[in-house]
């Protein structure tokens, strides 16, 4: 190994240390290009292949829009929001579909709580549509800003 290479491979190292120990590097929010703060440490995962993984959970403030980061074994992958992606995208719901939607889940006090908490996350010109992942397993409703999904409520039971 020469020494540009045995560089290359002490500073990989480093890096690596450095995520394990401070945690996950600034992000910058793709929406506002604000700075996504309040990063918590949030679940631990086993990755397929091995190894161990770490998911980070941060947030904007200015654009009110909650974001993921994994650590996949010493790896980061981008920052990305905690919804689905715009080819999941279904039909648009409209504001008389979410008020019986808001009556039909304000009987229940933690759904109920939930959607509010979803709802209020919208800002003037966003849409409320409706969603099925990919993998068809998972579905429900997601606020779109500007074409980009950026929060989601999944349902489990057909609403
Ligand atoms: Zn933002």
């Amino acid at each position: 190994m020469d020494q540009d290479a045995r560089k290359g491979e002490f500073f990989k190292t480093l890096r690596t240390t450095m995520a394990r120990l401070w945690g996950p590097p600034v992000g910058t929010c793709p929406l506002c290009n604000g700075p996504i703060t309040e990063v918590q440490r949030a679940i631990y995962f086993t990755p397929v292949g091995g190894g161990s993984g770490r998911v980070f959970r941060g947030g904007c403030s200015a654009c009110d829009v909650d974001f993921h980061l994994s650590l996949t074994n010493g790896v980061f992958d981008g920052w990305w929001p905690r919804a689905p992606e715009r080819s999941e995208l279904t039909s648009l719901v409209t504001e008389d579909e979410l008020t019986t939607l808001s009556k039909k889940l304000g009987r229940y006090h933690h759904l109920g709580a939930n959607w509010e908490r979803f709802l209020a996350r919208r800002r003037a010109g966003d849409e409320v549509r409706r969603y099925r992942s990919a993998d068809g397993v998972g579905s429900g409703f997601a606020v779109v800003r500007g074409g980009q999904p950026i929060s989601q409520y999944v349902v489990f039971v057909p609403l």
